[in-house]
């Protein structure tokens, strides 16, 4: 089985009538092209009436599928009809999905060097992703403080370890890739006790964009920073603002239903 649990009962569950019925369609039509495995990632292009196929990417663990996005521009009822097609070949056909190794495994692979020309590669490609990666360093890069902040707090979180730490695993190639952006979070979280005016400042100009253009592939990124954004605004005692803020973005962005669902893990 390629992914624990899936059945078609499930995709039935996750999408509406429409969508399963012309992801069926498509599945017949054999649309599906380059469907790979990696890890507890599945990665699929489906071709449909445009000129660019679209991509799908399912993330499962043993309990099944933990998110499934698609590049395509459908944002309302469920599953679009290119994740249906794919979990339907997913389902049926498994024999068909191609296993290649995965990120961590491929950077492995490499030392700094070469790690280094892949990344110049990948930007004269794709210029776009010039801005991941200056967000990641900049990240890396926080500022110090300029004055000590009053904190109510007993004992500060000193990050400095933190930064070195996330500079020696960037010069050792990213190999520690997935631990390298738990560290960079860990850092962030420090920043909302010394510098919370910070983090408001640049949590919120990374993840509105992300919003305002409808990027529903990056909005789990974006609701990640509106967490850092919230905690830093409860952290300065400034709850109503959050509150105010929160609501005008459900205001201004109330018809994204993907963005509205992850939006209730700001609850939390
Ligand atoms: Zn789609």
């Amino acid at each position: 089985m390629s992914i624990p649990g899936i059945s078609e009962a499930i995709i039935r569950h996750n999408s509406n009538a429409s969508s399963y019925s012309r992801g069926e369609e498509y599945y017949r039509k054999g649309a599906i092209a380059d469907l790979k495995k990696r890890g507890n990632l599945i990665q699929a292009e489906v071709e449909g009436g445009e000129i660019t196929p679209y991509q799908v990417s399912i993330c499962f663990d043993a309990g099944g599928i933990t998110s499934a996005c698609c590049t395509c521009p459908y944002d309302y009822d469920g599953w679009c009809k290119h994740i249906v097609a794919t979990l339907l070949s997913c389902s049926r056909q498994s024999e068909i999905i191609e296993e290649r190794p995965t990120l961590e495994q491929l950077l492995n692979r490499l030392d700094l060097l070469q790690t280094q020309r892949l990344l110049q590669e990948l930007v004269e490609n794709r210029p776009e992703i010039i801005d991941d990666i200056d967000e990641f360093v900049s990240l890396i890069d926080l500022p110090k403080p300029k004055t000590k902040q009053p904190s109510t707090r007993q004992s500060k979180i000193d990050i400095s370890p933190f930064r070195s730490h996330v500079k020696r695993i960037l010069r050792d190639g990213l190999k520690e890739l997935e631990y390298a952006s738990e560290l960079v979070h860990r850092v962030m979280n420090a920043a909302v006790f010394h510098r919370p005016d910070w983090v408001i400042d640049n949590a919120r100009r990374r993840a509105e964009p992300i919003m305002e253009q409808g990027k529903a592939d990056r909005y789990d990124a974006a609701v990640n920073w509106l967490k850092k954004a919230k905690a830093a605004y409860l952290q300065l005692g400034k709850k109503a603002e959050w509150s105010a803020y929160r609501s005008q973005l459900e205001a201004a962005h109330g018809r994204k239903r993907k963005l509205m669902e992850l939006f209730k893990e700001l609850n939390k």
